[in-house]
C-alpha cells in the first residue's frame, strides 16, 4: 500500500488515526509488509504482501488465539489432575494375525 494511504485509514473500530510501522517496502517506496497501530486500542492491524488487514480485532480471532496460547502455557499443574487412564485393551494379536505373520 502506498504510504499517503496511512493518512486515510484509520480503525475500523474507535475511528482514530492509525501509526505506520513499516517493515518492510518495495522499490517504489510502498509498505509491503508492517502494521498500523490503533493509538486507542493499541492493536496491530498487519499489513501484509502490500495489503492492510482493517478488520476489527474480534476477526482476527486467529492471532489472539495464538497469543494467549503462548501467555498461557499449563507447566504441569494440570497434568496431575488426568483423569483415570483408560483401562488398556490387551492388543493380543487374533489367531489370523498370528497366522499372517507366520505365512511371511
Ligand atoms: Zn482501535
Amino acid at each position: 500500500m502506498r504510504k499517503d494511504l496511512v493518512q486515510i485509514v484509520c480503525c475500523p473500530v474507535h475511528k482514530t488515526a492509525l501509526k505506520l510501522d513499516a517493515t518492510k517496502l518495495d522499490d517504489h517506496g510502498d509498505i509491503l509488509e508492517g502494521t498500523l497501530r490503533c493509538a486507542t486500542c493499541r492493536f496491530d492491524y498487519p499489513i501484509e504482501g502490500g495489503i492492510p488487514n482493517l478488520l476489527p480485532p474480534e476477526y482476527h480471532v486467529d492471532e489472539v488465539k495464538a497469543k494467549k496460547v503462548a501467555g498461557e502455557k499449563p507447566k504441569g499443574k494440570v497434568a496431575k489432575e488426568d483423569p483415570a487412564p483408560k483401562p488398556a485393551k490387551p492388543s493380543k494379536p487374533t489367531k489370523a494375525a498370528k497366522a499372517a505373520k507366520g505365512a511371511k
